[in-house]
């Protein structure tokens, strides 16, 4: 560990213990900011933005392409980090730093092309346009299950739009914001000077360090990704000094399984998005609506499936699912499951697995429970491996059911038939951010805006105009007349 540490200059030291979730081992340690040290960033921040906002945005891009150039360099280093601290599997670490390595391709592109409007003015010898500026500091608050590419989706964007960030990643996986932070200062190095001190800065903390950046008035926009119990507490806290927040919360994405259906293709994108990250992934898949006619073969398909997954130490070639991140976690899922069985619901899985092996790790087998309806306990988000399951004979209730849950964040639908896909996509159909035709809930790619509707927050990040959260829009008049007419064809004295 210390070798791969020290491949990033990080030499740990500190008070608060960083623990592996393979096998519950110490990594290091690490030390907290207080307050006097997270005020002094917030304030080298925002000294940053008063030089970054005038650097033309092209150059901006610039260091954003050396800092992909950085990622492309120490990929393996980073996603070991990433499967070392939040327990993914080797492909789905070195996925995760691919994605960073995506959204700086696409931010280089889009430092060319943050483009405002040209609006037809109705007074004559006037013209109006729309320009877009750097919004100032903002403060990255992430959770563990993405411990490197969130951040980047949002820092991509925030360094070309001109502005400087601030990171508090979570308590869990401090390290892997360290190396990440260690490799865009390489970049820094290389690009020069124009690059202030403090563009990029991490703040080190539990709730307390992400509660101090929520309630600073020098930081216009917070983008936030957590549990919705997070982004309930920091979202006032934020609004009160009206402050731009980006929220990227809970989900509890579902997939609805059609008769026409290709039922292997449907079955392979389950088993990705449900067991996958060990089902720890804002978009992994828990509820599942499977028409009665073809219930049987695909359920007893999934279980057979299920029954032989590879569970075990993450590092290893062939492994599938990996440990759940602690112990709390353990014991959601196992609360969940007990709930779930008192509302009707039957069990195959969920057990715990590898217990001789790692006493203080938490692997399990992944739980597939069919329920005789979407019950309390299937509405919420427990963030472990668990798919509901429940059966439907017409499609209009199981969209109606789909959409019965206060989280809005991703859902798919599995079917050949043209009319029930494009009502699954059309205004009275899933009410998500993200709905996707024949692919599963998770795995979005970056080109896209990412992000859901009502507890899942209402924020977006990463492509399309997702950046235009991290500017400011100004509306511009200009007159080249001789003349000043009035708007509204007012005659004012
Ligand atoms: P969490 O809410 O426990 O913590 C997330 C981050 O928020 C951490 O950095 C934490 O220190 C900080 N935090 C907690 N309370 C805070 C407060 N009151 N003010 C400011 N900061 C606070 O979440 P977690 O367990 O790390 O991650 C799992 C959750 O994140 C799941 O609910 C998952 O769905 C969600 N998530 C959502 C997305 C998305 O894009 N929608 C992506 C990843 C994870």
């Amino acid at each position: 560990m210390d070798a791969v540490l020290s491949e990033f200059g990080i030499s740990p030291a500190g008070n608060h213990v960083v623990r592996s979730p393979i096998d519950g081992n110490e990594i290091g340690r690490v030390a907290f900011d207080d307050a006097h040290a997270i005020d002094r960033k917030i304030a080298a921040s925002a000294r940053a933005f008063q030089s970054w906002r005038d650097v033309p945005a092209p150059r901006r891009g610039e260091l954003v392409r050396l800092f992909g150039e950085e990622l492309r360099a120490n990929k393996d280093a980073l996603a070991k980090l990433v499967t070392l601290e939040a327990g993914k599997i080797t492909a789905e670490g070195l996925g995760e730093v691919q994605e960073m390595i995506d959204i700086c391709d696409f931010a280089v592109g889009l430092s060319r092309q943050l483009y405002g409007l040209t609006i037809a003015s109705e007074r004559p010898g006037h013209r109006m346009m729309e320009q877009w500026h750097p919004a100032g500091p903002v403060a990255v608050i992430s959770a563990f299950n993405f411990p490197v590419a969130v951040w980047a989706w949002n820092s991509a964007l925030a360094i070309v739009c001109g502005d400087p960030v601030i990171w508090k990643p979570s308590e869990k996986t401090p390290f892997t914001a360290l190396a990440a932070q260690a490799l865009f200062s390489r970049a820094v190095a290389r690009f020069g000077k124009d690059a202030p001190d403090a563009l990029s800065q991490v703040v080190l903390g539990g709730r307390e360090a992400g509660e101090a950046l929520a309630a600073d008035k020098r930081i216009p926009v917070v983008s936030a990704t957590g549990s919705t119990r997070m982004g309930h507490a920091l979202a006032p806290v934020v609004s009160a000094r009206f402050g731009r927040t980006i929220l990227e919360l809970g989900g509890n994405n579902a997939m609805i399984v059609c008769p026409s259906a290709k039922l292997e293709l449907a079955e392979r994108a389950i088993v990705f998005a449900a067991v996958g990250t060990a089902g720890q992934r804002c978009t992994s898949l828990r509820r599942l609506f499977v028409h009665e006619s073809v219930a049987e073969p695909l359920i007893g398909s999934l279980k057979r499936t299920y029954a032989q997954l590879p569970v075990g130490d993450p590092r290893r070639a062939g492994t599938l699912v990996g440990p759940l991140i602690d112990a709390a976690a353990f014991e959601g899922m196992q609360r969940a499951l007990v709930e779930a069985k008192g509302e009707g619901g039957s069990i195959a899985g969920g057990e715990r697995l590898l217990e001789r092996d790692f006493p203080d790790a938490f692997y399990v087998r992944p739980a597939i429970v069919e329920m005789p309806a979407q019950t309390k306990t299937v509405m919420r988000e427990t963030f472990a491996p668990i798919l509901y399951v429940m059966r439907h004979a017409r499609f209009e209730d199981a969209l109606v059911a789909h959409n019965a849950v206060p989280q809005g964040l991703s859902s798919c639908i599995f079917t050949r038939d043209m009319q029930e896909a494009e009502r699954f996509l059309a205004a009275a159909g899933s009410d998500c951010g993200i709905a996707n035709v024949n692919i599963g809930p998770s795995g979005a790619e970056i080109g896209g805006a990412f992000g859901g509707e009502k507890e899942t927050g209402g924020g977006r990040e990463s492509g399309s105009d997702s950046w235009k959260a991290y500017m400011r829009r100004q509306t511009a008049t200009i007159n080249f007349s001789d003349d000043l007419p009035l708007a509204q064809g007012i005659v004012f004295g």
